[in-house]
């Protein structure tokens, strides 16, 4: 039975692979990036921080029989780093990535590459919710329209016309709803991160708005890739 599991943390599904395994009586250890001031704490124990890139983390697999990288499916660079450390030290490396989302009867999706193509295809003059997290807001800072920009924590530069809205997902549709309606939003700019924020969207469905989607970045090549914490716990 596998035993030292390192899980790549910072979601809501890397909490309840922890808490699986630690009920399953395994040893697992979350690795948090350290960015969140006060973190939901998985079951387990608990490292923060980051390892000091491709060295750092194949160094800390010393310790451990299988990492999983849980991280969002935008934590591109610690994918990168996960894969590559994995295959320098022969550590088995599952990946968890929940699906993406997929438009549905009524949905008005544009998908784009990137958050500075999402920028690019915001109308003039548009009242938009950026959903997109705290990280990268500064690729709106120069589009002529105005913001309600909803993050966990601030970010370090708004756009020039913008109000903040401090929150941590998931929301209850009533909620989105309530939202899109008081702050007369109309478009909104997410980042398919699938799973259980897809609220924002169900809302922006019902009031025919339409969404900017930014699509995800690329996997490693040759990863294995779970797409449920029931699914790794089948692969260890
Ligand atoms: P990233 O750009 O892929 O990673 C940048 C660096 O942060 C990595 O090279 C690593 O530093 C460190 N790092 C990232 N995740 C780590 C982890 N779980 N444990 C230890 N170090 C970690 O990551 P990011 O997009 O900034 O995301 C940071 C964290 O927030 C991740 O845990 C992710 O799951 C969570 N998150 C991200 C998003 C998003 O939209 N990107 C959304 C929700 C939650 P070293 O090179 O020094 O090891």
């Amino acid at each position: 039975m596998t035993r030292r599991v390192l899980v790549l943390g910072g979601t809501a599904e890397a909490r309840e692979l922890a808490s699986r395994l630690a009920d399953d009586g395994r040893d697992v250890t979350t690795s948090l990036a350290g960015r969140t001031r006060h973190p939901r704490l998985p079951a387990g124990e608990v490292r923060s921080g980051g390892f000091g890139g491709v060295d750092g983390l194949a160094a800390a697999l010393g310790e451990v029989d299988v990492l999983v990288d849980a991280t969002h499916p935008f934590a591109a660079t610690m994918t990168g780093h996960a894969a590559a450390a994995a295959a320098r030290t022969g550590t088995p490396l599952i990946v968890l990535r929940r699906p993406g989302w997929t438009a549905g009867p009524g949905d008005r999706w544009t998908r784009v590459g990137s958050l500075a193509d999402a920028a690019r295809a915001i109308p003039v003059g548009a009242r938009v919710l950026l959903a997109t997290g705290r990280q990268g807001v500064e690729a709106f800072h120069d589009v002529d329209a105005w913001f309600l920009v909803r993050a966990i924590e601030a970010p370090d530069v708004l756009p020039a016309r913008a109000e903040l809205v401090l929150a941590r997902g998931p929301f209850a549709l009533d909620d989105e709803r309530a939202l899109l309606d008081r702050y007369g939003i109309t478009l909104v700019v997410a980042k398919d991160s699938g799973g259980a924020t897809e609220a924002k969207l169900v809302a922006a469905r019902e009031r025919g708005l339409p969404v900017v989607l930014v699509d995800r970045p690329p996997l490693p090549p040759g990863v294995d890739v779970a797409t449920s914490v029931d699914d790794v716990l089948a692969l260890l």
